[in-house]
């Protein structure tokens, strides 16, 4: 459901230490989420198709960039450790990219 998706992202947030000041969900187009450095977070509303653990995957790709407002090793670190397979949830987007459209 779109309405787990902002508490489902405070909860994670609040499991990781991380502050998150809002969370919208919204129609994108092009990518599953985003994260600004005011801490904003804003959520593709197709999340609600994808399996539990991609949606999580997203949202904890998204609320790392808090810590790393990059895609470095040390970011990808930081997700590891947070969501061990995450390789299975990038290769499940990959494989369903489709659906963003
Ligand atoms: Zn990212």
């Amino acid at each position: 459901m779109v309405a787990e998706l902002v508490p489902r992202t405070l909860e994670l947030a609040q499991q990781h230490q991380l502050r998150v000041t809002r969370v919208t969900v919204r129609n994108q187009r092009s990518r599953w989420g985003s994260c600004s450095a005011r801490g904003t977070i804003s959520l593709n509303w197709r999340l609600i198709q994808t399996p539990l653990f991609v949606r999580d995957y997203i949202i904890l790709h998204e609320l790392m960039h808090l810590r790393e407002m990059n895609h470095s090793a040390r970011y990808w670190r930081c997700v590891e450790e947070v969501c061990p397979d995450y390789r299975t949830a990038e290769a499940w987007l990959k494989a369903n990219h489709g659906l963003l459209r």
